[in-house]
């Protein structure tokens, strides 16, 4: 069944018993143009595989059957995910899984569900966990096309944020270092039943086509860029003289030779600037 109203969506709940659960971060979309922008930013053809996280009672799920080769959802809630399951037994193309996505293989279920087709993660993320799923979905090098997903504007904004400016975080670095992403479209809480506090966005994370940047060390790298923004308000030399035993002097000479200024904080470097400080710090 489509969902299309809160007052159908509002019908469905008490059909099944199910009340929206806050700590599950459950707001569900009511507004179609929202799916079909959605589905239309996603670019998913009907030779695609589409893994969802989070269902809910299916409304992304059902438009996303119907624009693809085969959808695979995984969602938590035992009540939900029964339901859906329930609900998606005429179609012959949808598989809802019930598990945490957070704990899943998903390698795996990737493998075992869409053999030669291309993959694509199109999902509205349950927020409280948005920031470990991304970084799940890019750090398991996982063979997707792209991810487009449902966020906290906030968040989309650190997604996509440039050095030097003040949503530039670890964050925005892990994205743009694994992908090439971009904000698609915001949405009002309205969209939404239950109404979120705060305003969401739609990003799009491109795997497919993004050179991941050659680091000697991803590691290393990557806790040069944590101690960076660890201690955002130090200089970049005082942070990451807490997280690296090189002396302070060659540590100062290294920043400087780096980024021509021994001051400067971890905020304004770019990618290449932490790739190459972390080629040359110990
Ligand atoms: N896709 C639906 C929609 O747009 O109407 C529901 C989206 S709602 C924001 C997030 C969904 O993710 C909820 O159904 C929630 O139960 C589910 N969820 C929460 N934590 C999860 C987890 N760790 N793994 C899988 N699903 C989860």
């Amino acid at each position: 069944m489509e969902i299309k109203s809160s007052a159908s969506l509002v019908r469905e709940m008490k059909k099944v018993g199910i009340k929206p659960n806050k700590a599950l971060g459950q707001n569900f979309i009511i507004d179609d143009n929202i799916l079909t922008k959605t589905i239309l930013a996603s670019e998913i053809n009907k030779k695609s595989g589409v893994l969802e996280i989070g269902p809910g009672l299916g409304a992304l799920t059902h438009r996303l059957s119907q624009h693809a080769l085969k959808v695979v959802s995984i969602e938590l809630d035992g009540k939900l995910a029964n339901h859906l399951g329930n609900s998606v037994l005429g179609y012959g193309n949808i598989k809802i899984i019930h598990a945490d996505a957070l704990k899943c293989d998903l390698n795996k279920i990737i493998a075992e569900n869409f053999e030669g087709a291309k993959v694509f993660v199109v999902a509205n993320l349950p927020y409280y966990i948005t920031t470990p799923l991304i970084m799940k979905l890019l750090e398991e090098g996982l063979p997707i096309s792209s991810a487009t997903v449902m966020v906290q504007n906030e968040v989309a904004k650190r997604i996509v944020a440039s050095h030097s400016t003040a949503d530039y975080s670890a964050f925005s670095i892990a994205c743009q270092f694994y992908s090439a992403p971009k904000v698609m479209f915001t949405v009002p809480p309205s969209a939404f039943y239950p109404p979120p506090k705060v305003t969401s966005a739609v990003v799009r994370l491109d795997v497919e086509g993004h050179t991941k940047p050659i680091v000697a060390d991803e590691r290393k790298f990557f806790k040069v860029v944590k101690a960076a923004f660890g201690q955002r308000r130090k200089t970049l030399v005082n942070a990451l003289g807490s997280s690296f035993d090189m002396p302070k002097a060659q540590l100062k000479q290294l920043v400087s030779d780096v980024c021509g200024n021994e001051n400067i904080r971890g905020e304004n470097l770019d990618i290449s600037k932490f790739i190459k400080i972390s080629e040359l710090i110990f």
